[in-house]
């Protein structure tokens, strides 16, 4: 997750942080304590808990924005819709996606949604993990654990980043993504750094340490 305030630069738009990259304070827009509190919010309704709060969201994942607005002023009364707009475009992650009037997480849902994302096009994707883990997925193959997807990365080093937060020791495991979507595995590009996917039997997974 993002850290620091919530500032916008006059050139570059919304930012995390005090200062923008190009040097640039800006003008504050929310603080710490807020935005963290507002992103776990969003987090947890647009990909763990909609219906909590009352929210209907279809099986894309979409929300209507109106709706999601109305639930989140009724929990927090400070809350703004610029606080909104401020925290999708200063994610660098891009963890949230604007369409017509609705709004939806791209990755990381536990509830049961079938996104449509572009096919992935890359030959190999990435993923890292603990040793421990990667002898068990060698074994049973990649499967969604308390998610709804697979989270691949789309490079070696971002699999390594990932893996890090878990371990010193990161275990790379390669997918050879061409071969198991021409066999009818579903993978889906999220962004630049990540693609999603249905389980991946084993033949397509090649252990790396
Ligand atoms: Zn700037």
């Amino acid at each position: 997750m993002e850290t620091g305030q919530i500032r916008m630069c006059i050139k570059h738009g919304y930012f995390r942080g005090e200062q923008c990259e190009c040097g640039n304070h800006g003008s504050f827009v929310l603080n710490e304590t807020r935005a963290t509190k507002l992103g776990k919010m969003l987090s947890g309704l647009l990909r763990h808990f909609p219906h909590e709060l009352g929210l209907k969201m279809d099986a894309q994942g979409w929300v209507d924005l109106n709706q999601l607005l109305s639930a989140i002023e009724g929990k927090y009364r400070w809350f703004h819709i610029e606080h909104l707009f401020a925290l999708i475009e200063s994610d660098v992650k891009g963890r949230y996606e604007l369409c017509e009037e609705r709004i939806r997480a791209r990755y990381a849902h536990s509830v049961n949604v079938d996104l449509d994302f572009p096919e992935n096009e890359l030959q190999e994707l990435y993923y890292g993990t603990t040793m421990e883990e990667a002898g068990r997925i060698m074994d049973i193959g990649l499967k969604p654990v308390r998610q709804r997807y697979v989270h691949l990365s789309t490079s070696f080093e971002e699999a390594i980043r990932v893996a890090k937060f878990r371990t010193d020791q990161p275990v790379i495991i390669i997918i050879d993504a061409k071969n198991a979507q021409s066999q009818g595995i579903k993978i889906m590009n999220v962004n630049d750094q990540i693609c999603i996917s249905d389980s991946i039997p084993t033949d397509f997974l090649e252990i790396i340490s």
